[in-house]
């Protein structure tokens, strides 16, 4: 056979493809009597997590409404209403979707679908822009975290399945917008302590919670606005303080009680309380005007304050000369209320520390501020129930809220990390694709 003159028959079979392949064609251009449109001023696309797209189709003639029966090409991706064209999304990717009139007349249209939640694991979501996610836990199981008696290890371990070791912190937010109930708004579990000089020995119980060792502490925040417009601050905070000094503060009664972790009544004057002490206001030789105009009452509840010069030592982000002699006072006694409204309470004694009193006791800060930690990074875990679901609103706002806390710029109504440290530290919480051990089911973008 001479291969340059294929025979007869392949010649009639290519013919017989050709005259197909045309009247598909003609049959596609027949089904364009009508057009596809939607209610989002003709965009093809879904860019909102979970979010929903109206198609109709109307004649190209006289613009008149055409009924058929809609379907979409891959459930997984989105879903469609047969009747009434309503396309709900459900991750990314591309879907196709057609309206079938007749036989005779039907049309696809493609639909492109950014932003989607992530799926990761059966309980664990990425958010749409990267910056946290979201675990689904039973009802009973939030409610012992907002208690403060939940094993932690519980939650670290399923993230650290499908997370690279990469952060300094975590964060687990309840998905509450108030939490009456829970004791506490803000609170820091320690996982190691690699620091000299701060009060604090050195230990690593980083494999406990799943970490290889970055994991520095645990933080949660009980309610949903915590991040900006709560403790956030303060509860980083404690990863370095207070563990220096005596500190002694209020009981409910106006009693004295040693505080373990904060400045108590002091000078210090920072995100982990004390106050700004001003010698005008020393009334009698042992009664005393705590001026905290600017720091409510020893905690910052909602971001108003900068780290203060102790507190930036302790984090290794000024030397020691830059930091005061500090104030703290005991066998302190208060009317509550008067105190809350005046600042006013007595005081039988005064001890004055200066940073080398503090240094002496525990030793200089090592590393010290020349080659300390300067930048972290974190993941945000928002905690949510089947029973109350993150809602389609929620997770923009979310992501608004980690972007405002760790933004390398200023914020407007509350100090962010990088404010409150006078912009000598930062705070990483986004690209967490980046830190996922293996690829996602479906890529983000
Ligand atoms: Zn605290």
């Amino acid at each position: 056979m001479n291969r340059n003159n294929p025979p007869l028959f392949f010649l009639y079979i290519f013919n017989l493809l050709l005259i197909l392949s045309c009247s598909i064609e003609n049959k596609s251009s027949f089904s364009s009597s009508f057009k596809i449109i939607t209610d989002e001023g003709n965009s093809f696309s879904i860019d909102e997590p979970l979010g929903t797209l109206k198609l109709s189709a109307i004649d190209k003639i006289n613009s008149k409404s055409v009924k058929g029966t809609w379907s979409v090409n891959d459930l997984s991706i989105a879903e469609i209403n047969s009747k009434t064209g309503l396309l709900k999304a459900k991750r990314n990717g591309k879907v196709k979707v057609s309206l079938f009139v007749s036989p005779s007349s039907r049309m696809s249209k493609e639909i492109v679908i950014s932003h989607q939640l992530i799926p990761i694991a059966n309980n664990i979501v990425l958010h749409p822009h990267l910056n946290a996610v979201s675990m689904t836990i039973d009802r009973a199981d939030l409610e012992a975290i907002n208690k403060g008696e939940f094993d932690l290890r519980k939650l670290t371990h399923p993230i650290y399945n499908f997370f690279e070791d990469d952060f300094d912190f975590i964060f687990l937010i309840s998905h509450n917008y108030g939490c009456p109930e829970c004791p506490y708004a803000g609170r820091n579990t320690l996982v190691k302590n690699d620091i000299k000089g701060i009060g604090k020995p050195l230990y690593n119980s980083c494999k406990k919670f799943g970490s290889q060792g970055k994991l520095q502490s645990i933080i949660h925040i009980t309610q949903s606005r915590g991040m900006t417009n709560g403790t956030a601050l303060h509860e980083l905070m404690h990863r370095w303080g207070n563990y220096v000094l005596p500190s002694y503060s209020f009981d409910s009664q106006g009693g004295q009680k040693r505080d373990y972790s904060h400045w108590g009544v002091s000078s210090a004057n920072g995100v982990l309380g004390g106050f700004e002490l001003n010698k005008k206001d020393t009334m009698t030789m042992n009664a005393f005007k705590a001026n905290f105009s600017k720091n409510p009452y020893f905690s910052t509840n909602h971001n108003h304050t900068k780290y203060s010069p102790i507190e930036l030592y302790l984090m290794g982000m000024i030397p020691k000369d830059e930091v005061p002699p500090l104030t703290v006072y005991s066998g302190i006694k208060c009317n509550p209320e008067v105190f809350k409204k005046t600042g006013l309470f007595s005081s039988d004694s005064t001890s004055t520390y200066t940073i080398n009193d503090i240094i002496r006791r525990h030793g200089e800060r090592i590393p010290s501020y020349h080659s300390s930690q300067k930048t972290f990074k974190a993941l945000a875990v928002i905690l949510s129930t089947t029973s109350n679901p993150i809602r389609k609103n929620e997770w923009a706002f979310y992501t608004e809220e980690i972007s405002k806390f760790c933004a390398s710029e200023n914020n407007e109504n509350h100090l962010n990390f990088y404010q409150a440290t006078g912009k000598r530290a930062e705070l990483t919480m986004g690209e967490l694709d980046k830190s996922l051990r293996k690829a996602p089911e479906v890529s983000s973008r």
